[in-house]
């Protein structure tokens, strides 16, 4: 049994009921599975049912930079960002992709079709996710290359800094960090949502990326979208998704707008949804119970520990919390475990190891959106790990 994928997808997932000590949990990725309790509830209201003569056409709108997008998606993503307040989108172009992985991609190639003769550097500050180097690289385009932590980054030349914040791994809240007059940000915020963080501001960056796998759990979907201050830059995104897969599927948009649209509808004046049952008062009640069980299952001894992140007041739930990222980033304190992915694997539980995070492999990073059977079995591994001598 082997995880050998860098992205947050694992195609070997072992799922055995019986939840005894030789079940295999595989935590490795990041899969939001503990979203299908919440959206099974809602039922049949959210069903989207497409006939089979509709979206046909390649085209969405065309007199948009972004002519794959579908209006409505543009509408409910607009709509979603006003409600929770986590973003600008005045005079912004909305571009949709493929999950956000492919608006990385597309980002990238707009910043980069330049005539330079090197390769524009990627950076991003350590523990950054671990996508980002593969998905920089893997093509060897010759147009960026991967230069590692951003923190001890120095250049009088162009460069790209992928700011993550909240981060995968860590859930820390972060800024620029390398030192250059000529860098291009790239904000990667898939994680600013208010299940896992206080929404502090707007964001009001000039690229912004979100997803929503991690904003409802909708992975499947495969539904990303950038705001973009410089029309030229989505202008070259837009036509990057064109020559790699002609736009985006409008299914997924359909879908992807009609769950936006559930989410923001439950929060109206006139709804009559129970509060509890409202998207983000759930998912942030969930995060709460996770992370109150994980916390308790480590803090039992030294042996592991957790980052301390600072609480803050969240302008959209008016409530002051500490950060409850979508992962632990766990680390192994004791001097005789220098490997911790390795030492949780011979407990059977599957976690990504620090080194691909390009940090110390005394860290792992631990998925804590997945099924609530996993979730169990990890806690109660965890205190028992915590609880023996060592
Ligand atoms: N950025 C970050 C920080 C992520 O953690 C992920 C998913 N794990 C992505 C981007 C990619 O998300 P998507 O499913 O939209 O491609």
């Amino acid at each position: 049994y082997t995880t050998t994928s860098n992205t947050d997808v694992d195609v070997h997932n072992v799922e055995d009921n019986s939840g005894g000590d030789d079940v295999i949990i595989d935590l490795d990725h990041g899969n939001p599975a503990m979203y299908e309790e919440y959206w099974k509830q809602k039922g049949d209201e959210i069903t989207v049912v497409i006939p089979g003569w509709q979206f046909i056409s390649y085209f969405s709108d065309i007199k948009n930079i972004c002519w794959f997008l579908e209006p409505e998606f543009a509408k409910q993503a607009i709509r979603l960002h006003n409600l929770v307040g986590n973003a600008v989108t005045q005079d912004r172009h909305i571009v949709v992709g493929t999950g956000s992985s492919q608006l990385y991609e597309a980002v990238l190639y707009a910043l980069t079709t330049t005539d330079s003769p090197e390769p524009l550097s990627v950076v991003s500050a350590a523990p950054y996710y671990s996508a980002y180097p593969l998905q920089t690289n893997y093509r060897k385009s010759g147009l960026h290359r991967w230069a590692g932590d951003a923190s001890n980054f120095s250049t009088d030349e162009p460069y790209v800094e992928v700011v993550t914040s909240p981060n995968n791994p860590d859930g820390s809240i972060r800024q620029a960090v390398a030192k250059g007059d000529k860098g291009i940000r790239i904000h990667d915020l898939a994680y600013y949502w208010p299940q896992y963080t206080p929404i502090t501001h707007r964001a009001d960056e000039d690229i912004m990326l979100f997803t929503i796998s991690k904003s409802t759990g909708h992975a499947g979907s495969r539904i990303g979208w950038a705001l973009v201050k410089d029309p030229e830059i989505a202008k070259k995104m837009t036509k990057y998704m064109e020559i790699s897969t002609i736009g985006v599927s409008k299914d997924s948009q359909i879908r992807a707008a009609r769950i936006l649209q559930a989410v923001s509808d439950d929060y109206d004046s006139i709804s009559n949804v129970n509060e509890n049952e409202r998207f983000f008062d759930y998912s942030y009640n969930f995060m709460v119970k996770r992370w109150k069980e994980l916390k308790a299952a480590v803090d039992k001894s030294e042996k592991f520990s957790l980052p301390d992140l600072p609480p803050d007041t969240c302008t959209f739930s008016g409530q002051t919390f500490e950060p409850q990222p979508a992962f632990a980033w766990l680390k192994c304190e004791e001097e005789t475990v220098d490997d911790c992915a390795s030492f949780l694997r011979s407990h059977n539980i599957l976690a990504r190891a620090g080194k691909h995070f390009g940090a110390s492999s005394k860290y792992v990073r631990i998925s804590m959106l997945d099924t609530s059977y996993k979730f169990k079995i990890l806690t109660e591994r965890l205190s028992k790990l915590s609880s023996m001598k060592s």
